[in-house]
């Protein structure tokens, strides 16, 4: 198997991922991409002998997605992939997002200090630069867990860890970028990320308010298409 790295979210070090994160990746980035379509069996024995592996980091991986909610486990089936969510699932989740998220970045604007500041532009530089993966697949569903720890570093300065605990449950990023695969998606959010920081730059917390808003209406604008 390729020998493939990730940045240590603490300390910035790039370091070799082990077998198991590194099949957790895979199975991850197929997910993510609809290689394996949502509802579609995941086979433990296949999938291990597809990528060269014993059966127990299968296995772990897929606990691990379990509980990202990406898959399901029934009895006597086993594994498969979670179905996509419902036209009412999305737009519930949207309403969710919009209640909790602006109000935490107007929050986090006012708690910011060099340190915070620092920590939330280098989680937004991450996603544009960060690694830059050959394919497709991997660069969409990266971009998606850059994307969620983006929108998470600006919870934890907003301080207030019952929100932070009831939109990170959700898996909200998983399960919106898995909906579909667009460049405009991408090149859109990251326009709007910086809208959101030059609001913390300057300090004015009302504009983070209005920045975050827009940029979850605009993700969500982008992604009903999905229903259509
Ligand atoms: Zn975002």
């Amino acid at each position: 198997m390729a020998v493939t790295t990730d940045r240590d979210q603490k300390s910035g070090f790039v370091r070799p991922l082990s077998i198991a994160e590194s099949v957790h990746e895979r199975i991850y980035e197929r997910i993510m991409s609809l290689e394996i379509p949502p509802g579609a069996r995941i086979p433990i024995d296949g999938l291990a002998r597809e990528l060269n592996v014993s059966q127990t980091p299968v296995r772990e991986a897929l606990t691990r997605l379990e509980r990202e909610g990406l898959v399901r486990k029934a009895h006597l089936i086993g594994y498969s992939a979670s179905p996509q969510l419902t036209h009412k699932e999305f737009d519930n989740l949207y309403k969710f997002r919009l209640m909790l998220e602006p109000e935490s970045a107007r929050q986090a604007c006012l708690n910011l200090t060099p340190e915070t500041l620092a920590r939330i532009e280098a989680a937004a530089a991450d996603m544009e630069q960060g690694e830059q993966p050959v394919d497709r697949n991997s660069r969409y569903s990266r971009f998606a867990r850059a994307d969620a720890h983006f929108h998470d570093e600006i919870l934890q300065v907003a301080d207030n860890e019952f929100v932070r605990q009831a939109l990170n449950d959700q898996h909200i990023h998983l399960h919106i970028f898995r909906l579909m695969f667009h460049s405009r998606v991408t090149q859109e959010a990251l326009e709007e990320h910086e809208r959101l920081l030059a609001a913390f730059r300057a300090g004015d917390a009302d504009a983070a308010y209005s920045a975050m808003h827009d940029h979850i209406e605009r993700s969500r604008d982008r992604l009903a298409a999905a229903f259509e």
